[in-house]
C-alpha cells in the first residue's frame, strides 16, 4: 500500500480500520484488532469476512458439486449404446429412407444433448450462487457525531503526501476498500493519513493536525477533484496478497473498488473532537493555547 502509514499492520474486525501494530481502535477501543502480517491474525480477518473454517469448507465443497456438465455426458452416453440396432434396418435395400430416419435421430440426439448442456450449466451456476458465500463488511461512512463537538475551518499549507494509491498529491487522505456483493456492510478496509498540517478554525484559533493516522470523510459527495476511485488491476495491485489467490475464502481484502476522499490546503473541514493545547518544546504550553492539537487520532470531515 504506497500511501500506508503502518508498515505492519492490524486491521479492525468490526469497523476495518488499518491501526499500528497493538495500536486499539479509535472508534471504540473494545472491537476486536487482528494482525494481517502473521498465519494466525490473518486466519481472524478470514473469520470475520467469511466465517468459520468450516463454513467456507463446506462453500467450497458445494460449489465444486455444482460444476455439473454430468447430464449431458451421460446423454452422449446413452446415444452410443442405443444405436446398437440400426444397422439391422438397412438390410431392406431402402437406404434413403434409413439414412433419413438416421439423420433426425442424430439431429433430434443433438438437441437434447445441447439442451441438455445448457441446462446443467444454468443448475451449475445456481448451485454455485447459492452456496456462495459473501463477504461481511463494515457499514460506510462512521458517524464522527460520536466524538461529540468540532471546530471548522480551513485547511492552511504545509508538506504534501501521496493519496492512497500514490497517484495524487493531497494533505490528508481517507480510503473505504468496499466488496462488490455483501452482507452487513461493504467496507473491508479503512484506512487515512495525513500529512501534517495547521487548520485555522473560523473562531481565529490554529489546529494542528500530526503527520500520521487520520480519519477521514466527506459531507455530502465531494467533487470529483477530491475523490480518487480505482477497482479491477489497480486495486489488485494496491493490496496484493491481501486481495489475490486462487481461492477467494482465502483473500482477507476481496475488495472490487476503493474510493478516497482527498483534503488538500484551502479545504473547509470540520476537527471533531476535543482540543488539547499544543505543549511547547520547553514542557510547558503556549502563552493563551493560540494553537492547539485533536486529542487522540484526528477524525476529518471535508466540508463542500
Ligand atoms: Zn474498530
Amino acid at each position: 500500500m504506497a500511501g500506508a502509514v503502518n508498515p505492519t499492520p492490524s486491521l479492525c474486525l468490526v469497523c476495518r480500520t488499518v491501526l499500528g501494530r497493538g495500536e486499539p481502535c479509535d472508534l471504540d477501543p473494545r472491537h476486536p484488532v487482528a494482525p494481517l502480517d502473521d498465519r494466525d491474525g490473518r486466519e481472524r480477518v478470514l473469520a470475520a469476512v467469511w466465517g468459520p473454517p468450516s463454513a467456507r469448507e463446506r462453500a467450497r465443497q458445494l460449489t465444486r458439486a455444482g460444476a455439473g456438465g454430468g447430464v449431458a455426458g451421460g446423454i452422449l452416453e446413452g446415444l452410443g449404446n442405443g444405436c446398437g440396432g440400426c444397422g439391422e434396418l438397412a438390410g431392406g435395400g431402402e437406404v434413403g429412407a434409413v439414412l433419413g430416419v438416421l439423420a433426425a435421430i442424430v439431429a433430434v440426439a443433438l438437441f437434447a444433448v445441447v439442451l441438455a448442456w445448457l441446462i446443467g450449466r444454468a443448475v451449475a451456476a445456481w448451485q454455485r450462487r447459492k452456496h456462495r458465500l459473501k463477504p461481511r463488511g463494515a457499514p460506510r461512512q462512521v458517524d464522527f457525531r460520536r466524538r461529540g463537538a468540532w471546530a471548522e475551518g480551513v485547511v492552511v499549507g504545509g508538506p504534501a503526501i501521496g493519496s492512497w494509491t500514490g497517484e495524487h498529491d493531497c494533505a490528508a487522505w481517507g480510503v473505504e476498500v468496499r466488496a462488490d456483493d455483501a452482507r452487513e456492510g461493504d467496507v473491508l478496509l479503512r484506512d487515512g493519513a495525513a500529512a501534517g498540517f495547521t487548520v485555522r478554525l473560523d473562531d481565529g484559533r490554529a489546529v494542528e493536525v500530526p503527520a500520521g493516522r487520520v480519519r477521514v470523510q466527506a459531507e455530502g459527495e465531494p467533487p470529483s477533484s477530491a475523490r480518487e476511485r480505482v477497482s479491477g488491476d489497480a486495486l489488485s495491485g494496491q493490496l496484493g496478497d491481501l486481495a489475490g489467490g486462487e481461492d477467494e475464502y482465502e483473500r482477507p481484502i476481496p475488495g472490487a473498488s476503493a474510493e478516497s476522499v482527498l483534503i488538500r490546503p484551502g479545504d473547509r473541514v470540520r476537527v471533531h473532537g476535543p482540543l488539547e493545547p499544543l505543549a511547547t518544546g520547553d514542557g510547558g504550553y503556549r502563552e493563551g493555547a493560540a494553537a492547539w492539537r485533536p486529542a487522540g487520532v484526528p477524525w476529518l470531515t471535508r466540508v463542500g
